[in-house]
């Protein structure tokens, strides 16, 4: 019979194939072995209504032969007749074309090949001859086709069984690319329990291992084994799974030393059917905020391994993650239909958002201190989601993020904090700062707490920003107590502030005066308790934030920053007096500032400077 061309598209293909040297050649072997899979299955589903076909024994038999440089796979599945072997093999895609070409001119080869593989035509990436000889159930004659990938040809054949055997003519090692290691039994062996483990049907080779004998020595022997387990664990059924199954799957599998704090096993029907098997660590991994955190989600379509970092599948805010995702659906061919399979991704990442989600919530309301663990470890992930994209994703996770607050330092929810807000409250009250402890000893932390009112603790670099976009949580507002005016006093505070501003408007022109290139504004507050000043910035941009963005190197942002003086400290009172009877108040107002510039944890101005000032007044105390 002659040579027959291969179609435009299938062309384009297989020159894809036979370059693709840079991605990644080694899939060829799982795509030959979900097309045996596939047939399988076919005389499986035929045998269950024509009884005139058989259905024994199904499996797949791998032969490596280094001297002819050959791999053999070979199944007893439904085989192909001329004709088939004529349409499935000579042409690519019947359905779909039209995409999968367009996909070929948008997509990097590596995309199609890697994350969908790309079927039979993959053999080419390997080899530069290929023999496919087949024969169909309850046919007589077997067919043969082979290809150098220039063409090919369809002649009859002689086989005993029915069913299809693949032989590919590995390619000779080039400077690129060494293809000798498919020759090698052990690495097929690998390939396989990598990619096609949980095939349902057995996969034997021969594989090398050793007889050991009665005085010790042992001897090298090859034994005809299966390589795969088939199924896998997330296919078992629940209640024949332990604990311990799920906990040893994680920790081999995620290389943790620690159990999962929740395992989340389930399965969906419907649209998009799938099984999923996911686990939320106890702990953040130590590289978890570097490059080299890998997302943990893999994804298998009906036991075939798809792809690792699957993060088409999950949200970027829940990249804590790891498991599998086994759909029913996305089988392999899906590739020539690429269109459908970004619709059935999307669909898939959908519901396995909202699933973990609703993990997350039923934890938060049912075991709160295992959620509070979880939210040690990431729940500035979940703030950083809530903050990225300008918050589009804050209605989803809003609920689930907490804060430490001033009642007890435990966490709170928005939700818990604004049921308990006092009455009469209109915002939600935070400070930010290094940790609890800096943020307690803030001057202007005291006489909100003497109020009574809860303080969230902002000890995340993100959460001051996180409030900056997301404004307000039930239609109340976040409120820096350490920022503008706060407004808490009542209507007889307030004229006594005033009484008293009036009064010393002179030493405060003064102050201010001297203190002009520091900063915006000296004011008398009445926020202060023990300690004579602080800093607070106005409502824009915070001293916290200003902090962050110095660590990231955008040193030129500033915050506004205003001195307030407390009116009821000695010091003030003993300022005041100086000054009406024209003393100098320059090195004091100084003094005041740097005071203020410490305790809201900034560098000072001028530290040297500083030592002096406070040495001299040392000294003139001590004389
Ligand atoms: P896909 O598996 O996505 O349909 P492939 O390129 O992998 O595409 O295979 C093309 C077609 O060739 C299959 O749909 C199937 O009909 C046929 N085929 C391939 N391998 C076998 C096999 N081992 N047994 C029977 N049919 C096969
Ligand atoms: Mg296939």
């Amino acid at each position: 019979m002659a040579i027959k061309e291969f179609k435009t598209e299938s062309k384009r293909l297989l020159d894809m194939m036979a370059n693709s040297i840079y991605t990644n050649t080694d899939i060829f072997l799982r795509e030959l072995i979900s097309n045996a899979s596939d047939a399988l299955d076919k005389r499986h589903i035929l045998s269950l209504t024509d009884t005139s076909i058989t259905n024994d024994d199904p499996k797949i038999h791998i032969d490596v032969n280094k001297a002819d440089r050959t791999i053999t796979i070979s199944d007893n599945g439904i085989g192909m007749d001329k004709k088939e072997l004529e349409d499935n093999l000579g042409t690519i895609a019947r359905s779909g074309s039209f995409e999968f070409k367009q996909e070929l001119d948008e997509k990097s080869e590596a995309d199609i090949i890697g994350q969908f593989g790309v079927g039979f035509y993959s053999a080419f990436m390997v080899a530069d001859n290929v023999e496919v000889v087949s024969r169909k159930v309850n046919e007589n004659k077997a067919a043969r086709w082979t290809s150098d990938m220039n063409g090919y040809e369809i002649t009859s054949a002689e086989k005993d069984d029915y069913g299809t055997t693949i032989t590919l003519h590995i390619k000779k090692n080039t400077k690129e690319k060494k293809y000798d290691k498919y020759l090698e039994s052990n690495e097929i062996q690998m390939l396989v329990k990598k990619y096609s483990d949980f095939i349902r049907y057995p996969i034997e080779m021969m594989v090398e291992s050793y007889d050991y004998k009665e005085d010790g020595k042992s001897e090298k022997v090859n034994k005809l084994e299966t390589v795969n387990s088939m199924q896998p664990i997330w296919k078992k059924n629940k209640k024949d799974i332990k604990a311990e199954d799920y906990e040893n799957y994680y920790m081999q599998e995620y290389y943790d030393y620690a159990k999962p704090l929740k395992t989340i096993h389930y399965k969906v029907e419907g649209n998009t059917s799938y099984t999923a098997l996911l686990f939320i660590p106890s702990q953040r991994p130590f590289n978890y905020y570097t490059n080299d955190y890998k997302l943990g989600l893999k994804l298998y379509s009906r036991g075939v391994f798809i792809k690792d970092e699957a993060k088409e599948i999950v949200s970027d805010y829940f990249r804590f993650i790891r498991g599998v995702v086994d759909s029913d659906d996305l089988s392999l061919n899906i590739s020539r239909e690429i269109l459908q399979q970004d619709y059935q991704m999307n669909a898939l990442k959908k519901s396995v958002d909202k699933k973990i989600k609703s993990t997350l919530e039923n934890m938060l309301e049912k075991d709160r201190e295992n959620y509070e663990k979880f939210f040690d470890a990431f729940g500035s992930q979940l703030k950083y989601g809530c903050y990225d994209g300008f918050g589009v994703n804050k209605d989803v996770l809003i609920d689930l993020i907490m804060f430490k607050s001033s009642k007890e330092d435990k966490y709170v929810t928005l939700k818990e904090y604004v049921a308990n807000m006092k009455k009469g409250q209109k915002e939600i009250y935070y400070a930010a700062g290094e940790s609890i402890e800096k943020i307690r000893q803030l001057p202007q932390m005291e006489k909100v707490l003497d109020k009574g009112y809860e303080v969230l603790f902002f000890t995340d670099s993100v959460d001051e920003f996180l409030t900056s976009i997301i404004m307000e949580y039930d239609g109340k507002q976040f409120k820096s107590i350490l920022k503008g005016d706060l407004d808490l006093d009542s209507k007889e505070e307030k004229d006594e502030l005033e009484k008293k501003s009036e009064e010393s408007k002179d030493l405060i022109e003064k102050i201010k005066e001297i203190l002009k290139d520091k900063v915006s504004d000296v004011r008398l507050s009445t926020r202060l308790k023990t300690y004579p000043v602080c800093l607070v910035s106005d409502d824009n941009l915070s001293i916290e934030m200003e902090k962050i963005l110095k660590q990231m190197n955008q040193e030129g942002v500033k915050a506004n920053k205003i001195l307030e003086i407390n009116p009821d400290h000695e010091l003030f009172k003993a300022l005041k007096k100086l000054n009406d009877d024209n003393g100098d108040i320059s090195d004091y107002a100084m003094l005041l500032y740097d005071q203020a510039l410490l305790m809201a944890g900034l560098e000072l101005d001028d530290p040297a400077q500083y030592a002096i000032k406070v040495s001299e007044l040392m000294l003139k105390a001590l004389k």
